[in-house]
Order: C-alpha cells, then sequence, then structure tokens
C-alpha cells in the first residue's frame, strides 16, 4: 500500500496524487490515505467523491427530501432524537475515532465534539416546533391587511466542514438542518473524513432515510463540485483565503452562505481580575486542542499591574501539561491534527523573537512520532510581531503589556477578524463595559471557549471572521425559506380605490392624505399621540 510519508502534506496528497487505490477501487480513483497525527501510523484509506458522484448525492438528496419535508415537525424532532441516542450510545467508539484521526485527548474529543453535538440535538429538537412556528406580523399602516410568515424547508443544505472539530463543526450544522425539514451532504476536510463516515454509519443504523444524510469525503475540488450541484445553502466552516473563494463561487451559483471563518480571540486581562482564573484560562483557553480552535485564546493583553504575577502563574501551569498520544493514555494536549502547522508556529514564534519577544515556555516541536509542538508562551510581544495579528491555529499564547481599558479594546480591535473575544475582571459592570466595545461576534466574561456549547446563542464573526451564524434560533430559521403571505382582515369593495382607473380627483385624496399624515406633526399624528 502506499503511503504519504509525513502528515504535515496530508492535504496536497489527496488532491495532487492518485496512489494505488483500494482492491474495491478503480485504479484511477483519488484516495485520501493519512497518517494518525498521534504516532504516525497509517489511517483506512478513504476514496475521493468525483464530482459527478457528488450531483449524483444531491439528487437522491433532493428526492429524500421531499418525503422528509412533509412529515410533521415533531416526528422529524422524534427521528432525530433516535440519531442523537445513537450517538449516546457509541460515544466511545466516536472518541475513538477522533483520538486516531486527530489525536486530540479523549476528554476534549467526548466534551467538545459528542456532548456538544448530543446536546444541541436535544435543545433544536425539543424547541424546532417553536421556532418556526409561523409568526404574524401586525400592519402598521395597510390595516386593512394581515401579515405573517411561515417557514419552509430549503431542500439540500451542503456543510464544507474543517480538521480540527471534525464532529462537533459538521454535525451541529447536519442536526438543525435535518430538524428544518431539509436534506445535509457534508464534505469533511480531506485531513480528517473517517469521523463523518462514522456519523454517517451512526445515523444509518437509525433506520432514518438513507439519502437524506449524505457525507462525500474529498478535497477542495469536491468542495467545489458540492457547490456547483445544485445545493439551496451552503454552511461553510474553515480559512478565510479558502472562505473567500468559496462565498465567490457560491455568489456565482447564487448559492446563500454562512462563511464561518477564522479568528483571533484576544484576552483581556483588566487590572482587576482574578489572576488565578486568568491564569488558568489562558492555558486551558490556548492549549486544548492544541489551540486549533478558532476561538481559541490567540493574544493576551495584560494590564501592567498584574503582567507578572500572571505570567508566573501561566508558565507554572503550563510547565504542568502533560502532552503525549492520546490514544495510550489520559493527556492534557495531544497532537497537531495538521502537521503544517507546526511550520507556521516555528515562522510566527521566530518572527516574533527576532522582534523581541521572549519565549517563557516551550517553543519547539517534540521530536516523536506523530506531531506534537511544546505548549509555547510568549512574552513582550507587540503588533509589529505577526504572532499578534495573524492567526496561529497552534499550541502559542502570546502576551502583551497594556497601560489602560481602552488600550486593551483598541489593540484588541486592530484586527482583521473578529469572532470571539474574552475579557476577565472582578467587576461586571466594567467588564460589560469593555465587552461591549470589542468588535467580535461573541464576547465572554471571565471564562474561555464555553460559548460554542450555548447552542442557544448566535456563533459567528465580523470582519473577515465571516458572515452569517450557526447556532441561535435564528440560524434554524435560516436553514428556511422565510415566506410571507397577507390576506385581508375586511370586505373590501370590487372595484379597489387603489388600482385603476387613476383620476385627478384620485390623486388629490392622496395627496391631501400624505399631507395630513406625514407634514410636520400631522393632524393624524397628533390626535395618535393624545390617545392614552
Ligand atoms: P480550509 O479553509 O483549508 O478548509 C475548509 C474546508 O474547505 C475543507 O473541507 C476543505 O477541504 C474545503 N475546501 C478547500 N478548498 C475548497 C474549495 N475551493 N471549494 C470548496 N471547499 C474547499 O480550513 P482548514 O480545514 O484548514 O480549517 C482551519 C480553519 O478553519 C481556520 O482558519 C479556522 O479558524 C477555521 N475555523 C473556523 C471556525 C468558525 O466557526 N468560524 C471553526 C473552526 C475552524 P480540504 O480540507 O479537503 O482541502
Amino acid at each position: 500500500m502506499a503511503t504519504v510519508t509525513a502528515l504535515d502534506s496530508r492535504k496536497k496528497k489527496a488532491s495532487e496524487t492518485s496512489v494505488s487505490a483500494p482492491a474495491e477501487a478503480s485504479p484511477e480513483r483519488k484516495t485520501i490515505r493519512n497518517l494518525s497525527p498521534a504516532d504516525g501510523e497509517p489511517l483506512a484509506p478513504v476514496n475521493v467523491t468525483t464530482p459527478d458522484e457528488v450531483r449524483a448525492a444531491v439528487q437522491r438528496a433532493k428526492r429524500a427530501q421531499a418525503a422528509w419535508a412533509r412529515m410533521p415537525i415533531e416526528e422529524r424532532a422524534e427521528r432525530v432524537l433516535r440519531f442523537r441516542d445513537a450517538l449516546v450510545e457509541n460515544a466511545d467508539r466516536l472518541v475513538d475515532v477522533l483520538v486516531r484521526e486527530t489525536g486530540k485527548p479523549r476528554n476534549e474529543a467526548l466534551l467538545h465534539e459528542i456532548l456538544v453535538v448530543a446536546d444541541l440535538a436535544s435543545y433544536f429538537a425539543h424547541n424546532a416546533a417553536r421556532i418556526l412556528a409561523p409568526q404574524s406580523i401586525s400592519l402598521h399602516f395597510l390595516v386593512h391587511r394581515a401579515s405573517y410568515v411561515h417557514y419552509a424547508p430549503k431542500g439540500v443544505i451542503g456543510v464544507i466542514s474543517p480538521w480540527n472539530f471534525p464532529f462537533a463543526i459538521p454535525m451541529g450544522d447536519v442536526i438543525p438542518a435535518l430538524l428544518a425539514g431539509n436534506a445535509v451532504v457534508v464534505k469533511p476536510s480531506e485531513v480528517t473524513p473517517l469521523i463523518a463516515l462514522e456519523a454517517k454509519r451512526i445515523y444509518d443504523s437509525t433506520g432514518l432515510p438513507e439519502d437524506l444524510f449524505q457525507v462525500v469525503p474529498g478535497d477542495g475540488a469536491t468542495g467545489q463540485a458540492l457547490i456547483e450541484s445544485g445545493i439551496q445553502k451552503l454552511i461553510f466552516t474553515g480559512g478565510v483565503a479558502t472562505g473567500k473563494r468559496v462565498a465567490s463561487a457560491c455568489g456565482a451559483q447564487l448559492v446563500p452562505c454562512v462563511m464561518e471563518l477564522g479568528g483571533k480571540a484576544p484576552l483581556l486581562a483588566l487590572s482587576d481580575c482574578d489572576v488565578e482564573r486568568t491564569a488558568r484560562a489562558i492555558v486551558y483557553g490556548g492549549f486544548c486542542n492544541s489551540g486549533q480552535a478558532c476561538i481559541s485564546v490567540e493574544r493576551v493583553y495584560a494590564h501592567r499591574s498584574i503582567h507578572d504575577p500572571l505570567v508566573r502563574r501561566v508558565k507554572e501551569l503550563v510547565n504542568e501539561l502533560k502532552q503525549g498520544d492520546a490514544s495510550k493514555s489520559f493527556v492534557d494536549v495531544g497532537s497537531i491534527i495538521f502537521g503544517k502547522q507546526m511550520e507556521v508556529a516555528e515562522q510566527l514564534i521566530a518572527d516574533a523573537v527576532a522582534k523581541g519577544a521572549e519565549v517563557v515556555a516551550g517553543g519547539e516541536r517534540v521530536h516523536r512520532a506523530g506531531n506534537y509542538f511544546q505548549p509555547t508562551v510568549l512574552t513582550e510581544c507587540h503588533h509589529g510581531m505577526a504572532v499578534m495579528r495573524e492567526e496561529i491555529f497552534g499550541p502559542i499564547v502570546p502576551i502583551q503589556r497594556i497601560d489602560s481599558d481602552e488600550e486593551g479594546i483598541a489593540l484588541a480591535n486592530d484586527s482583521h477578524l473578529g469572532l470571539n473575544a474574552y475579557v476577565f475582571s472582578k467587576s461586571r459592570e466594567r467588564a460589560l463595559r469593555v465587552a461591549e466595545k470589542i468588535e467580535a461576534g461573541s464576547v465572554v466574561v471571565n471564562d474561555v471557549m464555553l460559548n460554542y456549547g450555548a447552542c442557544e446563542t448566535p456563533f459567528g464573526g465580523l470582519k473577515e471572521s465571516g458572515f452569517g451564524r450557526v447556532h441561535g434560533d435564528d440560524s434554524l430559521r435560516e436553514m428556511c425559506d422565510k415566506r410571507h403571505v397577507n390576506y385581508g382582515r375586511i370586505p373590501m369593495p370590487s372595484r379597489d380605490p387603489l388600482w385603476f382607473p387613476y383620476s385627478q380627483t384620485s390623486y388629490s385624496i392622496f395627496s391631501k392624505g400624505l399631507e395630513v399624515l406625514f407634514h410636520g406633526a400631522g393632524l393624524v399624528q397628533r390626535i395618535v399621540k393624545k390617545i392614552p
């Protein structure tokens, strides 16, 4: 069997080569052959879906969706809960696959991936009927008419997902899409296709319509084919550069899309913060999932008065972290999922050190089988360094001193990204005042990372972090077409005075009406104001 020799080049391998195929595949078929980042051992090969197969999958999904959409929402919810139960029953198996494929610690696989999805499934299944109930709109002017909106499933939703949370991110889109009456086709990252296929296997075991949820493993070309295959909406999660290409492709097809892109989450440690909690939050937020989260703590701004004790405590806590192969033991920090990120980390550290940063913890790769990079803390950082401005997506926390809340806010906002941010202060009032000035989709006070797990809250970015939202009640509505219906509340004459024929008389009447209604504090407005 041909195998790639280093995980670092996995992305290239799948998209550029046609390595010898598994026995059942044709010799021309491209195959993804990844190595486990935990120990460098080969993982099961996966066939790349061809564009024709993607189109066929979307067609099958469309047919399955028609019957699914006719089903009462309560019944859909009941079936989705069956799928949730099957995921929970198979949690250990899912954790095993996740740990082999990503090298993340078992606790993180269980909590950040499986639990988050099971909880999201429960919330949306129990609330979908309420969220998607028709809503009436009272008309302030055309009072003889009435309006309401109702929500109709869109059809087939495409999901293109990254490798860092390869279960929670796509499944967090799949479940609401199904509840809303849609079919879903997922293109997982070529770096992590196995967990999506495992989720599909579990889905199939629940008796839900097979074609309603499909997985099309592959590379960028597979994603491109999905966009062009007749889907009604795309939910994309990935990097900014890819996101721009994907958004253009969606634009060319007029496919509406949600863009969940990169993050550069600042953490503001204000002068009155709880130093111990803040230090622990920095270490957890910076190094869980080896820093490979769009909401990881990517830069710290620490007030001068608490900077030194904070750095000291962060350093001590980092030295206590256990790093290693999560498939063999319970470790705090696992491996780097996509090996190329280690080169990115090395370049960012070198640039920062050249510009005056001090490495107070870590700083290098760990030389062992698999992909491991030491949890790294840099101090004396400033915005002249790439590490403070570019997305790291790895286990590095750079720290910069600040002199005031205002300086912290200005530095937090000095970024092309705006996904998540964190503020630490013992004063809720002060923290909220600062939080509201930060340009980010979500700001969390005195905690880190957890907002992605609060599925009833909207999640998404500002600036180049993207647009649209996942999670939150509106995200379920946005999986549907919002359709407006307007009808008469009182009988109208057959000859409607607003219709043809036009005349000088009707014009004069309307002209007077305009004056009465809107001129200055018009008569009608004065009367309306007097009504208690
Ligand atoms: P990429 O942008 O490289 O890839 C994302 C997905 O897009 C993958 O499935 C990829 O396939 C696919 N893709 C690549 N090219 C195309 C194309 N031309 N058309 C359609 N699809 C394409 O991101 P990563 O996988 O490297 O993930 C890391 C990024 O994701 C980080 O920037 C991170 O911040 C961001 N992210 C954002 C989150 C958010 O919610 N805002 C959450 C998590 C991560 P393939 O992998 O096979 O190339």
